[in-house]
């Protein structure tokens, strides 16, 4: 088996190929320099300096999984069961795993230098060492990953301005609980500023800040925290893409003898619309079916939607089970969110569809059931 990106979907992927009880060869091929680690500290820990880089590393993998760094995947050659990778080696597969994840999207022109982004050690390691001589950085993008860069920063004494088309966190939080977050942010200092139009980068050659159409922020740290994109560069003449996107089935399929998990991954909906899920929980949740697919095909189990995320920001813990509605209020059922910790219960014409612990100590399994699918399967 071989495996074609180096983070939590890959990893996962081979031990669960293991546990399952496959004997023959595993091959993780990563571009990446080091062994396979987390993302997850990197915001938040790892960039704050209270983790180490060391701790970010995933469990090692057994010396029966051969570990290659450094490997680029360059083509995919399904007809041949064949990869071909940057030096012009080729690598042939019985069964192979796309695990190749995604890359931050970016707003600098060719021409600009000093843009920001977060999303492998070196990029973390980069913007720790800047913020480190800095007074003020602007961070364009208030999603979860730009809040949670706002919110490290503004802990080491920064100056923070997130600046967003749209309120933060709407998307994934809704917006009761994105404004309880917004209010927690602005009592410790940070400033949001809305950019209807979008923003474009200015300083040249180095981004000095950003153009928001009626105005100009300027910064010492300009961090952009703007959606990803799927590696799927590699699979253009392979006929497996969908246009960019590689959807895999509800088993993580992709085509005989290929499957794939992960943030590369899309889910097409009965509606025809395709979904990302690019989260930890996900690429673990598809790791593990995809492994089982290779191994048994149609006789694998069809693995349990199960929404379940986490972050960490201007000191709330929030973890979510469900699908949190655009713009209900939940029920309470601990605590005192006003007073920034509870246990919370979003319902849809009275079943669950979503439950949130913020600063509320509660298992994971108990929160599960108290959200969307968990309570409604159960
Ligand atoms: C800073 C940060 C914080 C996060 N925090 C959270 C959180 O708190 N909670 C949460 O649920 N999720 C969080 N996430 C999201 C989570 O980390 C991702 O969903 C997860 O990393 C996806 O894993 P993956 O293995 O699918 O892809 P990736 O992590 O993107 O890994 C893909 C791997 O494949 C390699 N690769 C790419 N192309 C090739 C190629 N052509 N050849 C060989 N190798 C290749 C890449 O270098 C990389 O090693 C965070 C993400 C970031 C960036």
């Amino acid at each position: 088996m071989v495996i074609a990106g180096g983070s939590i979907a890959a990893a996962t992927t081979a031990q669960a190929l293991r546990a399952h009880g496959f004997e023959g060869g595993i091959t993780l091929l990563s571009d990446e320099i080091h062994a396979p680690y987390s993302r997850v500290p990197l915001s938040k820990g790892v960039l704050s300096g209270k983790e180490t880089l060391d701790s970010a590393a995933l469990p090692e993998l057994g010396e029966d999984v051969a570990v290659r760094l450094g490997a680029r995947v360059t083509e995919l050659r399904p007809k041949e069961q064949r990869l071909v990778l940057v030096g012009g080696e080729h690598v042939p597969y019985d069964g192979l795993v796309i695990a190749t994840g995604a890359r931050p999207r970016r707003l600098a022109a060719p021409d600009q230098t000093g843009e920001y982004v977060v999303r492998t050690l070196e990029d973390a390691t980069r913007l720790k060492g800047r913020i480190g001589t800095a007074e003020s950085v602007l961070v364009v993008g208030g999603g979860v990953l730009g809040m949670e860069v706002a919110s490290t920063c503004n802990e080491l004494g920064l100056a923070v301005t997130v600046v967003d088309r749209d309120p933060p966190l709407r998307r994934l939080l809704g917006a009761w609980l994105a404004d309880r977050v917004v209010e927690s942010a602005v009592e410790r200092g940070v400033r949001f500023v809305r950019a209807p139009e979008g923003v474009r980068l200015v300083g040249s050659p180095e981004v000095t800040g950003v153009d928001c159409g009626d105005r100009r922020l300027n910064a010492d740290v300009v961090v952009s925290a703007v959606g990803d994109i799927a590696n799927t560069d590699w699979l253009a003449g392979s006929g497996l893409l969908h246009g960019a996107d590689l959807v895999v089935d509800e088993r993580c399929r992709v085509a005989p003898d290929i499957v794939a998990a992960g943030d590369v991954t899309v889910t097409r909906a009965e509606d025809g619309t395709v979904r990302r899920s690019p989260h930890w929980t996900s690429a673990v949740l598809q790791g593990q079916a995809a492994a089982r697919s290779l191994l048994d095909g149609d006789a694998a189990p069809v693995p349990r939607a199960d929404p379940y995320y986490w972050t960490e920001q201007f000191g709330l813990d929030i973890k979510m089970s469900g699908d949190i509605p655009a713009d209900t209020e939940p029920t309470v059922l601990a605590g005192d969110p006003r007073r920034g910790s509870g246990l919370l219960q979003w319902q849809d014409r009275g079943r669950p569809v979503a439950a949130v612990s913020m600063n509320h100590r509660v298992p994971v399994a108990k929160l599960k059931k108290l959200g969307a699918r968990a309570s409604v399967t159960a």
